[in-house]
């Protein structure tokens, strides 16, 4: 072991029983910190002033009761989180998540990648990431609005335009937006659209946003296919999830002239060798918020399965666009035997440390969450940009500004691994090309 392997693993250590009983937070923190020893093998300066140190603890967290009242007039209470993470580039800027496994690890190793995929996006924003362990799954809109007042009623106080701007991820869609803005406008009897991200297209929100995170993944794969002389055009793909990512995913991969051959949600997979009828998809999960099974009652060509794994099917590009740790290493022993060349993460940490050693050794491109689904965040700066000009850009200029994003953070995590002969992975490259502009502003804003 080098000397520098030996501080990293020290260090390693310290945070594992500093954060205990937090496997996401380690796990995120360990991808990172291995492609860091690259770097501070070869640079020293980045291994001195705790910077390591400073970069893997928070700069803040907040942790706070939140009480609402069902619609049978019970009490319920739930547990919200805000961690702010990193503050050297820019405002906070990271999703509020409702669900039920929601905890401060998650949180935590949310907020960790937010920092480098923030500082990817080459716009001015800081991470962090925020939540409940509420479900929305099966409450009534009055719930659900009486629930975002709550939540908001403690979050108000800590965010704000040059401060903190939360945006939506999982279980946090426009609807949960447009209850938590209302309530933050009361609040702070203010109409300042630049506080939360993923607004109404009437009163501040961008168009694409919605779009963004699954579209920026398709950019980012279309980037990593060229780069081997291939294209979506003809392939065949699997998508995990249906929500917000999976869904626009699936739409911008079929534009391009894919085939989407299955996708999914916590209940089951459904496959789709025809492809998959998007207008139906959308009506099915976000208008009558219903399960996948309905989408196969009201189609031809489609069937459900609750056993087994959407990873079974056979495929040329993957796209886990649902939850972390989602693709395990059979998994993805599987999609590799079965033709999968290409896996673009859509989600955050979708693919366990397992599944992308089978990648790596079976040569699989291989594009990290932090890189691939970096449109959303991106799309949101965006929407930030829009609010601070009190403008609004067409969909056709916007997406254009989110393509070259994707298009620049492929280029960026491409050279970078190329610079420190790892030519081909984007996990090196992304974590390296990301670490270094945080890390340069925190040297240069002094021991804080
Ligand atoms: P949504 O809530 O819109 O959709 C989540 C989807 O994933 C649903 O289909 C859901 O199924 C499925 N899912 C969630 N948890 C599980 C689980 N434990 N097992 C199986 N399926 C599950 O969320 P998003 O689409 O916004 O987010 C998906 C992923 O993308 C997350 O990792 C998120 O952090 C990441 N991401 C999102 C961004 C955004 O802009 N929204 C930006 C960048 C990353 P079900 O409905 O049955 O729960």
């Amino acid at each position: 072991m080098t000397n520098i392997e030996q501080e990293v693993a020290s260090y390693y250590d310290k945070l594992l029983k500093r954060n205990a009983g937090e496997p996401e937070f380690h796990q995120a923190v360990a991808e990172v910190l291995d492609s860091l020893k690259i770097v501070l093998e070869k640079d020293n300066y980045y291994a001195d002033y705790g910077l390591i140190e400073r970069l893997c603890e928070p700069e803040r967290q907040i942790i706070f009761r939140v009480p609402w009242t069902d619609d049978n007039n019970q009490v319920r209470v739930n547990r919200g989180f805000r961690v702010q993470f990193n503050s050297a580039l820019g405002p906070y800027k990271g999703g509020l998540r409702f669900h039920p496994s929601v905890n401060l690890g998650i949180i935590k190793f949310l907020g960790f990648e937010q920092i480098f995929k923030n500082s990817l996006t080459g716009l001015p924003i800081g991470g962090g990431k925020g939540g409940s362990d509420f479900d929305p799954k099966g409450k009534s809109e009055g719930e659900v609005m009486r629930f975002c007042q709550s939540f908001m009623t403690e979050l108000w106080r800590h965010i704000g335009e040059y401060r903190d701007v939360p945006a939506g991820d999982i279980g946090v869609g426009g609807r949960e937006i447009g209850f938590l803005f209302g309530q933050y406008r009361r609040l702070a009897n203010q109409h300042e659209s630049g506080v939360l991200t993923g607004k109404g297209l009437t009163w501040g929100g961008s168009l694409v946003r919605t779009e963004a995170t699954g579209y920026g993944c398709v950019y980012f794969t279309d980037e990593m296919m060229k780069a081997r002389g291939e294209s979506l055009d003809g392939a065949k793909v699997i998508v995990s999830g249906s929500g917000n990512v999976a869904i626009y995913a699936i739409e911008k991969a079929q534009e391009l002239g894919a085939t989407v051959v299955g996708f999914s949600d916590s209940s089951g997979w459904v496959e789709t060798p025809n492809g998959v009828d998007v207008e139906l998809l959308k009506d099915v999960k976000e208008n009558r918020r219903e399960r996948v099974s309905a989408y196969v009652d009201e189609t031809q060509g489609a069937s459900f399965h609750d056993a087994g794994s959407i990873w079974d099917l056979s495929a040329d590009v993957a796209l886990p666009c649902a939850t972390q740790n989602e693709l395990g290493g059979e998994h993805a022993k599987k999609l590799v035997a079965n033709g999968v060349k290409y896996v673009a993460e859509g989600a955050n940490m979708p693919s366990t440390p397992e599944a992308v050693e089978v990648f790596r050794e079976n040569k699989v491109s291989f594009g990290p969450g932090k890189a691939a689904n970096a449109g959303g965040v991106a799309t949101s700066a965006l929407e930030m940009q829009q609010n601070a000009s009190r403008d609004s850009w067409t969909f056709d200029y916007t997406d254009g500004r989110l393509h070259t994003i994707m298009s620049n953070i492929f280029k960026m995590s491409d050279e970078t691994a190329k610079e420190y002969d790892r030519e081909g992975d984007y996990i090196v490259g992304s974590n390296i090309a990301g670490f270094k502009k945080v890390a340069d502003a925190m040297l240069a804003q002094g021991v804080i």
